[in-house]
């Protein structure tokens, strides 16, 4: 292990601590500012971005506690120099969970009303939003990390994380380029993979990635293919659904089919571990927690860390359910659309 960095385990040695709470305090002041302005570049738009949401309000309303609260995963710096840095539990408003300085009030109501207001029906539209509003929250969150780390002189574990994002930070950009132009003339080239459950959803995602592996285990070739995954509540039961681009669609469409291999009770728990790996935007409802035991919450809560922590390729194995999983949320319907 190296003194001066965080080491694959979150070890973070004696010496540095103070400089590894101000890192994070520097980290959590750019996670405040916006991009540039309004995230929206269909039209010039000079509006000032609001706080907008990755996951709507109203579908975060549905997860909360009556006292309008969810809880998000992290980082536990208070352990820093006493155990591995892991992640922990954070009550959180659901005016504030999972929001970034993305659009202005205009563009963020007139965008986002198809699946703000509107049921959910996988209309392509609909299904475009998603992918457009995930999108440009990694860019924003990327935007940030390049703007608090690249200047850094002495690479350390954060300014490695950065350098390493710049590549997919130009990558995520050309998505966002792609999907307003099919939002600017409402023709879309996405394919999409809907399942749709009887219980209502116990944690919420929204995210943009990379498939490396398969559900089934096999491993995917490294390529730019883009999925994005939505976890939503409908008015009853809920909805998960991948997206990607018809122009580059194998790897999405070998992670759903071998979603599709799934036994239907295994699909859940294949997909919680999904979310786990790939999301910083998962959303866990306080009474599911409360309910597991703590050993469950522990192995969450590493799988969580895993891909935040340690940037090493993952096993093929990785988002295979658990053979004996305790969480199905039924699921009644799933396809390609
Ligand atoms: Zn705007």
């Amino acid at each position: 292990m190296q003194d001066d960095k965080i080491s694959a385990e979150g070890q973070v040695a004696g010496k540095k601590i103070g400089e590894f709470h101000e890192r994070v305090r520097t980290m959590g002041r750019f996670l405040e500012k916006p991009f540039l302005g309004c995230l929206f570049g269909v039209e010039d738009c000079a509006g000032n971005p609001i706080r907008s949401h990755t996951l709507s309000e109203s579908w975060l309303r549905r997860l909360a506690d009556d006292g309008g609260h969810v809880l998000q995963f992290v980082l536990a710096v208070e352990d820093a120099g006493k155990r591995p840095v892991g992640f922990k539990p954070k009550v959180v408003g659901v005016g504030e969970a999972t929001t970034f300085p993305g659009f202005c009030q205009e563009h963020d109501d007139s965008l986002f009303a198809c699946v703000e207001k509107e049921a959910f029906v996988a209309s392509p539209r609909q299904l475009a939003c998603l992918v457009y509003r995930s999108v440009c929250q990694e860019i924003c969150v990327k935007h940030q990390m390049l703007k608090c780390n690249l200047p850094a002189n002495s690479p350390d574990f954060f300014a490695e994380k950065a350098t390493g994002q710049f590549r997919l930070f130009l990558e995520l950009m050309k998505r966002k380029l792609r999907i307003e132009e099919m939002l600017r003339l409402d023709k879309y080239a996405l394919e999409s993979y809907v399942v749709e459950f009887e219980r209502t959803p116990t944690f919420l995602v929204a995210t943009t990635f990379l498939p490396y592996v398969t559900f089934t285990g096999r491993e995917l070739e490294r390529r730019m293919d883009w999925v994005t995954l939505t976890i939503l509540p409908g008015s009853k039961g809920g909805f998960v659904v991948f997206s990607w681009d018809k122009a580059s669609p194998k790897n999405g469409s070998l992670l759903l089919k071998s979603l599709k291999a799934l036994p239907n009770q295994l699909v859940t728990s294949g997909i919680l571990h999904l979310a786990l790996e790939v999301s910083e935007n998962l959303v866990v409802s306080q009474k599911w927690w409360d309910s597991l035991p703590e050993v469950e919450q522990s192995r969450m809560l590493i799988r969580f860390g895993r891909s935040l922590i340690a940037d090493v390729p993952p096993p093929p194995d990785t988002v295979r359910p658990a053979p004996k999983p305790t969480l199905d949320w039924r699921p009644i319907r799933m396809g390609f659309v």
